[in-house]
């Protein structure tokens, strides 16, 4: 196995990735911005390479930057974490051309996910129900889009293919302003990803947000880790995640599990990744594909035992995973809480010194994060300062035991997000464990 690696993140996804790189004997090469020159995974690495100035643009997304980190400290392979270069199918060729391993799919699978409509396509041929739509790109005719959104049936959206973070969509809900809505979308696709390929889908009104982990090593074995609920969000983005999804009966758990192992073996997926759905009135539609290592992973390590980045490594070096299918248990109940630096109310970031930090602990407490006393927020990042993460033998045990954590957690100096997540603990719909994707902006964040 490889002794050198390089981490091509920040915050609290590089200090997993070198936990579980030291736990494997493998060295780390940290490559930081000047402004997380002072952070505590840095200090740990073996080595560290400044990579540029703050600004993401210039550091973290910097491809020359990070491969000329790789060859000066002649690391063997380079772990990009989420975000910044992580789906980049062209950071992942260039780090292969470069002579090192990238921890992560193939080039090729990424570049397929990363255009939704042949992603969609690829799951239909492999059996994964996806969404009734367009099945494929929107053409100029405008009779054509009007019969077609007559056929899905009102209300539809219209996606741009190569759309992400939740930009290019569109929910249309009468005839009479879709053509106008293609239009705004084509321009808006356009002009933020190079390509005004459209789709249209049918829109959900109240789904849950449902995905499926996977792992698959380069012979061919594959394996599905169950699900996690990620419906509590805001703006789309997760704030609470939580494995297995609750109230989805376990016969329709593994069979949504094992169609997605089947259609990593359809494309010959490798690594880590996961599959989304929206879940509404006991059914499953893919919407996309993340070819990556996701925030919320620690939910289904805590149920499943698995460690899915000494995995990842694993898988990267060649080696076969060493169970099946029948050998992965579910065991009991987890949920994560993204402790952010914002206010709790207006959401806007609250970046700056740490002044006292408390970590909460206790059966069943993890708590995945790189700050300390003293640390201080850059403001020029993603707000995620942690991740709390509880285990209990079923939901309820897993709630008090969060409920527990929050209550002990003390973030002083900056704000944070632990009320709101006092609040939604508290919450008899997220109690009821029921609630969709839209349910957190109406109930609390109005
Ligand atoms: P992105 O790549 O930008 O994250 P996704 O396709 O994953 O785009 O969609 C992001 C979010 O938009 C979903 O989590 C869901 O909340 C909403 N969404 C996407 N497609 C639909 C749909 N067909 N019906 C209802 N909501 C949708």
């Amino acid at each position: 196995m490889l002794d050198k690696l390089v981490i091509a993140n920040r915050g609290e996804i590089a200090l997993r990735i070198q936990r579980a790189c030291r736990e494997l004997g493998i060295r780390t090469v940290a490559v930081h911005s000047e402004a997380d020159r002072e952070a505590k995974y840095v200090k740990l690495a073996e080595e560290s390479v400044c990579i540029g100035p703050p600004s993401a643009s210039e550091s973290y997304l910097n491809v020359p930057a990070v491969i000329a980190a790789a060859e000066v400290t002649d690391a063997g392979a380079i772990h990009p974490g989420y975000g910044f270069l992580a789906e980049n199918a062209d950071f992942a060729e260039r780090v292969e051309q470069s002579g090192f391993v990238f921890v992560g799919p193939r080039a090729e699978t990424i570049r397929l996910m990363g255009d939704k409509i042949a992603a969609i396509r690829a799951m239909k041929d492999a059996g994964v129900p996806c969404v009734p739509g367009s099945d494929g790109p929107l053409g100029e005719q405008d009779r054509d889009n009007l019969r077609l959104a007559a056929g899905i049936g009102y209300p539809v959206m219209i996606k741009a293919a190569g759309g992400g973070g939740g930009k290019g969509m569109r929910v249309v809900h009468t005839e009479a302003t879709l053509l106008n809505a293609i239009s705004l979308t084509r321009a808006e696709a356009e002009a933020s990803f190079n390509d005004d390929t459209v789709y249209m889908e049918k829109y959900l009104e109240r789904p849950r947000h449902v995905e499926f982990q996977v792992l698959a090593d380069q012979h061919g074995n594959v394996v599905h880790l169950g699900s996690r609920d990620c419906s509590m969000q805001r703006r789309h983005q997760k704030v609470i995640e939580e494995a297995p999804a609750p109230g989805i009966g376990r016969d329709l758990q593994l069979e949504i599990g094992e169609k997605c192992a089947q259609a990593c073996r359809a494309f010959s997926y490798q690594s880590a990744g996961t599959f989304e759905f929206l879940y509404q009135d006991d059914k499953f539609y893919f919407i996309e594909m993340n070819t990556r290592i996701q925030v919320e992973h620690p939910v289904t390590e805590m149920i499943t035992g698995i460690d899915i980045v000494k995995e990842q490594l694993h898988i990267a070096f060649g080696r076969r995973l060493s169970y099946k299918q029948e050998q992965i248990n579910w065991r009991g109940h987890a949920i994560e809480c993204r402790i952010n630096a914002e206010d709790s109310v207006s959401f806007l970031p609250s970046p700056g010194r740490i002044l006292q930090y408390h970590q909460p602990g206790g059966p069943g407490i993890r708590i995945d994060s790189h700050i300390y006393n003293n640390y201080v927020v850059p403001p020029y990042y993603d707000s995620l300062i942690a991740k709390l993460v509880s285990h209990g033998s079923d939901r309820s045990e897993a709630i008090a035991r969060m409920q527990s954590a929050l209550h002990e957690m003390v973030v002083d100096g900056i704000k944070t997000n632990i009320p709101l997540h006092q609040r939604i603990l508290r919450d008899g719909g997220f109690q009821s464990g029921d609630v969709n994707i839209h349910y957190l902006e109406k109930r609390f964040a109005q």
